[in-house]
This record gives structure tokens, C-alpha cells and sequence, in this order.
């Protein structure tokens, strides 16, 4: 699950990344209304958690943008008592939620996982490789009838390959979308995170759907769907 949270305080930007990090989703952090906007336009993300006091845009404006431009990704604001707005504006302006600072870290993360479970079935539709299926709002894998146990990453990890079955994917968009884009493309993460996901999901099956192409990333294998 990828999240954008745009916060201009660094201390909460950053302890609010780094708890997100270790609870497995992927984060990215925006300082600015005007960035937050922009990573929001450019990237898909599963939630967005939105300061209202910014500088550049306000949390305010960036979320009447983002729903005016028919965005439905989850919203949670990020509210101080003594603000110009309240929880009602937040909630006005598209906001699916909100949370009032200071705030614990603990409720912050049940807060996203419930808006996360909120999201309709139609955005979140069961992906399917052959017999291999993830249900990404169950955190779900299984082939044929047996269930895999996949760690968050793996998760993330198998999920991108399956939204994007049949192409060749880099490291680079690999680690970009799976990880933080700061991860050093050139260390073997990726290739140590693929070898856990074929030991997983294809050889305990007999079978090799995540293909090395040399020199440029991976590749899984398109299957014809096993009828649902
Ligand atoms: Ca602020």
C-alpha cells in the first residue's frame, strides 16, 4: 500500500514516514500543497494523508483539486484545533476522514487501515495470473486452492508484477513503485525479493512465471485466467 503524506512539519513528516515504513506500506513525503498535488496527480497512491496548514497550497485546496479532478483515493486531513478550518470543512471538501493533531501514531494507522477497507470492491478488483489470485483488500494470495503467506513487501512486490503481467518491468520502476525511490537500484534487494517470490508463489508449483530478462528487469509471465 502506498501512501502519500504531505506535511510540512518535519518532525511529524518524518516520524510519520518512518512508522508507515515499518508497518509496510510504502511512503512518500511531500513539504508542500503545491507538491503534495503534483505526486497526487502523478502517482497512484491507496491513501493520502493531508495537512491543511501548508505552504504553496493549502490541505484545503489540494483536496477540492483532487476530487474536482475526479479522484477518489482515500483522504484523511490532518486538523489542528486551533486552525482556520475544522473537521466539518474537512469532511465538505471531499476529506474522508480526519484527525486532529497531535495525534497518535497507533490511531493514525487504524484510521488508514479502516479507510483502506472502506475503498469499494470496484477499485480494488481481486488480480488474477493463471491460477495465481491476489485480493489486495484482503492482503490475500493464493494458487489454485492454496493460500500463500507473502510478508507486506512480497506482497507490494507481487501485486506490481500482476498489475502489469506480460511487460517488462524495471528495477528502476520497480523500485520506485515497491520501495522508496531511494533505494539504490544497483544493490540485489530486488533480485533477494524475487528469489523469495518464486520460492513462494512458483516453484513450490512446478512452475516459472517470474522471468529474469537480463540487463533490463523482470518479467511475469501472462497465463490465461483460470476460470472464476
Ligand atoms: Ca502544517
Amino acid at each position: 500500500m502506498r501512501v502519500l503524506v504531505v506535511e510540512d512539519e518535519e518532525g511529524v513528516a518524518d516520524a510519520v514516514s518512518r512508522g508507515l515504513t515499518a508497518e509496510g506500506f510504502v511512503t512518500d513525503v511531500a513539504t508542500t500543497g503545491t507538491d503534495g498535488l503534483w505526486l497526487a496527480q502523478e502517482y497512484e497512491f491507496d491513501v493520502i494523508v493531508l495537512d491543511i496548514m501548508l505552504p504553496g497550497l493549502s490541505g484545503y485546496e489540494v483536496c477540492r483539486q483532487l476530487r474536482r479532478a475526479g479522484s477518489r483515493v482515500p483522504i484523511l486531513m490532518l486538523t489542528a484545533k486551533d486552525g482556520e478550518y475544522d473537521e466539518a470543512d474537512a469532511l465538505d471538501l471531499g476529506a474522508d476522514d480526519f484527525l486532529s493533531k497531535p495525534f497518535s501514531f497507533l490511531v493514525l494507522v487504524a484510521r488508514l487501515r479502516a479507510l483502506l477497507r472502506r475503498v469499494p470492491v470496484e477499485r480494488a478488483p481481486v488480480l488474477r495470473n493463471g491460477d495465481l489470485e491476489l485480493d489486495p483488500a484482503a492482503n490475500r494470495c493464493t494458487r489454485g486452492t492454496e493460500e500463500i503467506a507473502l510478508t507486506a513487501r512480497e506482497f507490494s512486490l507481487l501485486e506490481f508484477l500482476v498489475r502489469r503481467r506480460g511487460q517488462i518491468v524495471s528495477r528502476t520502476t520497480i523500485a520506485e513503485h515497491v520501495w522508496d525511490a531511494d533505494l539504490d537500484v544497483d544493490s540485489n534487494v530486488i533480485e533477494v525479493y524475487i528469489g523469495y517470490l518464486r520460492r513462494k508463489v512458483d516453484r513450490p508449483f512446478g512452475v516459472q512465471t517470474i522471468e529474469t530478462v537480463r540487463g533490463v528487469g523482470y518479467r511475469l509471465r501472462e497465463e490465461a485466467d483460470a476460470p472464476s
